[in-house]
C-alpha cells in the first residue's frame, strides 16, 4: 500500500529541522559521514494497513544500532533467553554505547545488556549458523519477513567503512574473548556485526518492524505471528530501558514509547497496540541521538499522548 504524505506530520517535521543546525552527522565510520545534516523525514505504519509520511521517505538508510533489537529477536527465537542471558544482562549502564569501562568492572565480564556494543557483540556471536554468509542470511530473511520487503539488504560501503575502522569493537571482542563469553574469530564476528548494521531499508520499512513490534510479533499485514510475543514484549523492554542510549531515562520522561535509534540517524518506535514509526535525522546530539528525530516525536508525543507511562 502507498504511503500518503501527511500535512500534519509535514508541519511537525518543518518545526523540528529547525533543531538539525545544533546536531552532527556521526562520522567515525567515514561514510556515515556523508550523510546531509539537514535530512528530516517520518512514516508511521498503522496495523490496519495505511501508512502515513513526511520527508524522503525513500532515501536509504543503514539500520547501526537499531539492527541490535532486530538481532535479539532472532537470537532469543534461535537459543531461547535462559541462554542469550546468561552471557548478556539486563540493565541500563548509563555509559555511553560503545564504552569498556564497566566490562572491566563487571565479575563475570557479562556486557550489561543486548544495546550496548558489547552486548550487541555477543548476540551476533549467538545467530546460528555454519558459515558467517549464513548466519548474515537467517538475519537478512528475517528483516524482510518483518518489512515485508524482499529487496533489504545491506549497504557494502557502509559495512566496509566501519569494518576497516572498528577499533574499539575490536578491543570490545577481544576483551569477550579472553573472558571466554565469546569464541570466535573476531575478525569473523566483525565481517558479521559490521554487515548486520548496515543493513539498510527507507523509513517505511523501518515504520513497519516498529508496527510488528507494537502488535506483539504480529505482522498486522500478513497477520502472521512472526515472533512470539513474549520475545516482542523482552524487546520492546529493552528499547525503553536502553533503546535511545544513556538518554533512555529522558526519552521515556519526555516521549515514553519503546524505540531503537542509531548512529546513522534513524529511530524505529513501537506505539504499543497503535502504530510502528521510521524516522531518519542524521544530524545527532552528543549521547549519539538524531537531534530533529527526538524532538520530532516530543512533538508526536504530546499531540497525540502517546506515552505509554
Ligand atoms: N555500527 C555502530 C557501532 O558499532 C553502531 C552504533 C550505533 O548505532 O549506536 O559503532
Amino acid at each position: 500500500m502507498p504511503c500518503q504524505s501527511s500535512d500534519e506530520l509535514k508541519a511537525l517535521v518543518i518545526e523540528a529541522k529547525k533543531y538539525t543546525k545544533d546536531g552532527k552527522v556521526a562520522d567515525y565510520i567515514p561514510a556515515l559521514g556523508k550523510a546531509n545534516p539537514k535530512d528530516l523525514s517520518i512514516a508511521i505504519h498503522y496495523p490496519d494497513g495505511p501508512c502515513i509520511s513526511a520527508g524522503d521517505i525513500e532515501r536509504k538508510i543503514t539500520l547501526q544500532s537499531i539492527s541490535k533489537v532486530i538481532s535479539l529477536a532472532l537470537v532469543l527465537m534461535d537459543r531461547g533467553s535462559d541462554y542469550v542471558f546468561d552471557y548478556v544482562g539486563m540493565e541500563p549502564t548509563g555509559d555511553p554505547f560503545n564504552s569498556i569501562a564497566k566490562l572491566e568492572t563487571m565479575i563475570p565480564a557479562k556486557p550489561l545488556n543486548p544495546m550496548i556494543n558489547a552486548g550487541a557483540l555477543v548476540v551476533t556471536h549467538m545467530i546460528k549458523g555454519k558459515s558467517i554468509e549464513e548466519r548474515f542470511q537467517r538475519l537478512v530473511s528475517f528483516i524482510r519477513e518483518l518489512t515485508n520487503d524482499p529487496t533489504v539488504n545491506y549497504c557494502e560501503e557502509v559495512a566496509r567503512s566501519e569494518f576497516e575502522t572498528a577499533h574499539l569493537n575490536r578491543a570490545l571482542c577481544y576483551f569477550l574473548k579472553q573472558h571466554k563469553i565469546i569464541d570466535e574469530d573476531v575478525e569473523q564476528l566483525l565481517d558479521l556485526y559490521t554487515k548486520q548494521c548496515a543493513i539498510e531499508m527507507n523509513c517505511l520499512d523501518l515504520a513497519k518492524i516498529g508496527v510488528v513490534f507494537a502488535m506483539d510479533g504480529v505482522d498486522p499485514v500478513s497477520r502472521r505471528q512472526i515472533m512470539p510475543p513474549d520475545i516482542a514484549r523482552i524487546c520492546k523492554t529493552f528499547m525503553v530501558t536502553c533503546g535511545m542510549y544513556n538518554a533512555s531515562g529522558e526519552f521515556a520522561i519526555k516521549i515514553g514509547i519503546p524505540a531503537k535509534s542509531g548512529v546513522s540517524g534513524g529511530i524505529m518506535g513501537a506505539v504499543p497496540g497503535r502504530f510502528g514509526i521510521g524516522i531518519f535525522g542524521p544530524a545527532l546530539d552528543e549521547k549519539g541521538n538524531s537531534i530533529a528525530g527526538i524532538k520530532l516525536l516530543e512533538l508526536l508525543s504530546a499531540k497525540h499522548s502517546l506515552s505509554m507511562f
